[in-house]
């Protein structure tokens, strides 16, 4: 399906690896998973995350006395996944009337992402309304005018330069004047600028808080997946600046590096939400970190 062919990169180059160290090894020793750590690290899983799952894995070995290299497949798929379970207690904000701020850096794939998420909502049945509150760039506007009319939903905007707080305060108010169901705010990411995007953040967040207290909110960061263990460090210090709850992780199609999915989820214990496999409208998934370890495996 989908998902499979989103991960054709990263599966190309990570079966072909596996194959080999399985293939080269009879025995399970210190060199095969020396060799198996290596396959995990050109992925992108990192190094930290890669230590864990071997560790996990040799465990497991030890425990029921594996002795063919053959089983190790299995029990690696089961590591990545263990080590891919995320704290997670959000309830379905998609049932509820809802904020949902998008944060990250130009070019990671933000707007993108809204537009996306709007059309998806949309498709559901859902009443959305879009904020476009990256008033920072003038290109931001016009492309997220662009999606709101692809995908048939309102888009509240303000002038380039303007006060996103402003554009946000007018948007809580028409979502909650039109009775919409999710609000979709597009916010800019000046990550070079730290203090000041805390402070935009905080205010904007105080708007919500104070217009719209019974509303759900969720605040995902975008990170773009072929950046590797950049986007990692973009997630770290985007949690420094704001309550993050999930993680929208774009591009994944265009990388062989696709374990940095496993990575993020794992280092930051805050879970990939969507994942983005293309630049159409249809190309944003829900994440499901067994489905996702499978098709990587296939
Ligand atoms: P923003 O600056 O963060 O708002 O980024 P944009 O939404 O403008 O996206 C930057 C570029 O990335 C655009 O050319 C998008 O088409 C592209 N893009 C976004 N998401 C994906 C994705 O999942 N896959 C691919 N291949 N391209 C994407």
């Amino acid at each position: 399906g989908k998902l499979i062919d989103g991960l054709t990169k990263t599966r190309d180059s990570f079966v072909s690896g596996l194959e080999n160290v399985f293939s080269g090894f009879s025995e399970i020793d210190d060199d095969f998973y020396e060799e198996l750590e290596e396959v995990l690290i050109m992925a992108d899983i990192g190094v930290a995350t890669t230590e864990k799952i071997i560790e996990n894995l040799q465990a497991k070995v030890k425990e029921n006395k594996i002795k063919e290299v053959a089983v190790c497949r299995q029990l690696l798929i089961d590591s990545i996944k263990e080590q891919m379970r995320v704290h997670d207690d959000a309830y379905d904000f998609e049932n509820k009337k809802s904020v949902v701020m998008l944060i990250g850096v130009n070019g990671v794939g933000k707007t993108t992402s809204v537009g996306k998420l709007a059309s998806q909502f949309k498709a559901d049945g859902k009443k959305v309304i879009l904020a476009a509150a990256d008033t920072f760039r003038a290109a931001a506007i016009e492309q997220l005018t662009e999606w709101s009319n692809r995908a048939g939903v309102e888009l509240i905007a303000g002038q380039e330069g303007g006060d996103p707080a402003a554009v946000v305060f007018d948007a809580v108010n028409a979502a909650k004047a039109r009775n919409a169901d999710i609000l979709i705010c597009d916010t800019a990411g000046r990550l070079h600028n730290k203090k000041n995007l805390m402070e935009e953040l905080k205010k904007i967040n105080r708007i919500v808080e104070r217009e719209y207290p019974d509303a759900y909110r969720e605040t995902f960061v975008v990170l773009d997946g072929t950046t590797g263990q950049n986007a990692l460090a973009q997630a770290k210090q985007f949690s420094q600046v704001a309550d993050i709850t999930g993680i929208i992780l774009t591009k994944l199609d265009g990388t062989a590096k696709g374990g940095i999915a496993i990575a993020i989820q794992s280092e930051m214990n805050i879970p990939v939400k969507y994942i983005g496999i293309g630049e159409h409208i249809e190309d944003l998934q829900k994440f499901d970190a067994d489905a996702f370890v499978d098709a990587l495996f296939e």
